[in-house]
């Protein structure tokens, strides 16, 4: 295959066939295209974007690259949730057992953090001896003992997207909407699903913050879904304030016991449920959303929900006492109370600026080989719009030594701005489907 003629015609803003792309996947995953070839075509595509036919072929060559979990004589409907990634995200540790407590499979595969967003794999793996790197076989074996197994992009699932991905990370080609779409879609579709939520995220914390682009993206996937047989809903949700209060690996899945156990903060359990119940409707487990979260409430409320995630982490290696005793995540050796520093009204908590820090404390990756120190981060009991006494505390900073505790305090000195006026912005601010958009209502 000759690709410099691909890359000036892609570059001067025609369609390649998808017969060419479907080649030069096959090719790039065979290593026959060299990196740099392939990163000035995905440039060409950050700037001239993608037909609707060239993205088919993309994301279908992409899926063909590698295996599928395979559920050929399994009764239960499969159901997941995507998120597009936030601060202080920690919806799927609680989605996952839920869910899978009213009859419905949830096959979950999650990523690490990127950029200055956390990661399910990395919360997860919080939790002593928890095993995320199994293969599809051990899943699958999982799905049907527990109904619910949550790991990371195996080997063989997507390679192609495992490669570009890597390579569009270190090339500035990540922020693209038929890329991200093909990316995503390749290992959902992959997972074997009847159906599949999306939580959009939206605002300064946002990959893409513009609601329009964010609409954009979730129709774009949705499409993609739709026509090969996994039904796509999406909800375009706030991340112009980091979700719930804890923002950190350890902190986080404490937060989701919490809420397991029917305790958790009130944006993060709603934003759960409002997922949950798109799931179970979706695959027809319920007949209407009000009926799916009465499903979800009665899995929390009478324990379900917490002993099957104690089940899956026993499953998966974990040690599942931490369900019943958190102190057993690893705790940060130092810990301090953030007061603040005058009165006023919340107007920001900026969860871009908490995210870097958390990478900073060494929560985070700052290269692919990182190791992450899980008990560091931040719990932030303030919103946009609530007022505060001068010298109140607002937050906790959690890390390894009296110099990130410096660090977290000038963290939290630029996040959290305190002014004269402040305000929440819808937390769920749009359902998407195939058939439209619709505004929800502006509850905060
Ligand atoms: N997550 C993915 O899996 N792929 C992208 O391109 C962006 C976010």
């Amino acid at each position: 295959m000759v690709i410099p003629p691909l890359i000036e015609h892609k570059r001067d803003g025609h369609a390649l066939a998808p017969a060419q792309w479907t080649e030069l996947i096959a090719e790039y995953t065979a290593d026959r295209i060299p990196d740099y070839q392939m990163a000035a075509l995905l440039m060409a595509v950050v700037w001239r974007g993608m037909t609707t036919d060239e993205l088919a072929a993309l994301t279908d060559a992409m899926l063909a690259s590698g295996d599928r979990l395979r559920f050929d004589g399994y009764a239960l409907p499969r159901v997941d949730k995507h998120s597009t990634g936030g601060v202080g995200d920690k919806v799927s540790l609680l989605l996952a057992p839920m869910v899978a407590c009213c009859g419905v499979a949830v096959p979950m595969m999650s990523g690490r953090g990127l950029g200055h967003t956390g990661g399910t794999l990395d919360k997860l793996e919080s939790i002593p001896g928890f095993r995320t790197g199994l293969s599809l076989r051990e899943a699958r074996a999982q799905i049907e003992r527990i109904g619910c197994v949550m790991l990371g992009q195996t080997p063989e699932i997507a390679p192609a997207d495992k490669r570009l991905y890597a390579l569009r990370d270190v090339t500035a080609t990540v922020e693209s909407i038929p890329l991200i779409s093909a990316s995503i879609m390749s290992k959902k579709l992959a997972e074997g699903l009847n159906g599949l939520v999306l939580d959009v995220k939206t605002g300064s914390g946002a990959f893409l913050p513009e609601p329009a682009r964010a609409t954009e993206l979730a129709q774009t996937m949705i499409a993609l879904g739709e026509v090969r047989g996994c039904p796509t809903v999406a909800l375009l949700t706030a991340m112009d304030r980091p979700l719930g209060r804890a923002c950190g690996n350890a902190l986080e899945m404490e937060e989701a016991i919490e809420g397991l156990r029917g305790d958790g903060p009130a944006d993060l359990m709603e934003v759960t449920y409002a997922l949950g119940a798109e799931m179970l409707v979706l695959v027809g487990a319920a007949p209407d959303l009000g009926a799916a979260l009465r499903q979800l409430e009665d899995a929390v409320s009478s324990g379900q929900a917490i002993k099957r995630f104690a089940q899956m982490v026993e499953a998966q290696g974990g040690n599942p006492a931490v369900v019943d005793d958190p102190g057993l995540l690893p705790q940060a050796q130092a810990v301090e109370v953030y007061r603040a520093p005058s009165g006023g009204v919340i107007s920001a908590v900026e969860p871009r600026r908490i995210g870097r820090a958390i990478t900073s404390l060494g929560g985070g990756r700052r290269t692919v080989d990182d190791s992450v120190d899980p008990s560091v981060g931040f719990v932030i009991t303030v919103k946009p719009g609530d007022t505060v006494k001068a010298n109140e505390p607002i937050a906790s900073i959690f890390a390894k030594d009296a110099e990130g505790i410096a660090t977290g305090e000038a963290a939290l000195r630029e996040a959290i701005v305190i002014g004269t006026s402040g305000r929440l912005t819808p937390l769920i601010s749009h359902r998407i489907t195939s058939r439209g958009v619709e505004t929800l209502g502006a509850k905060a």
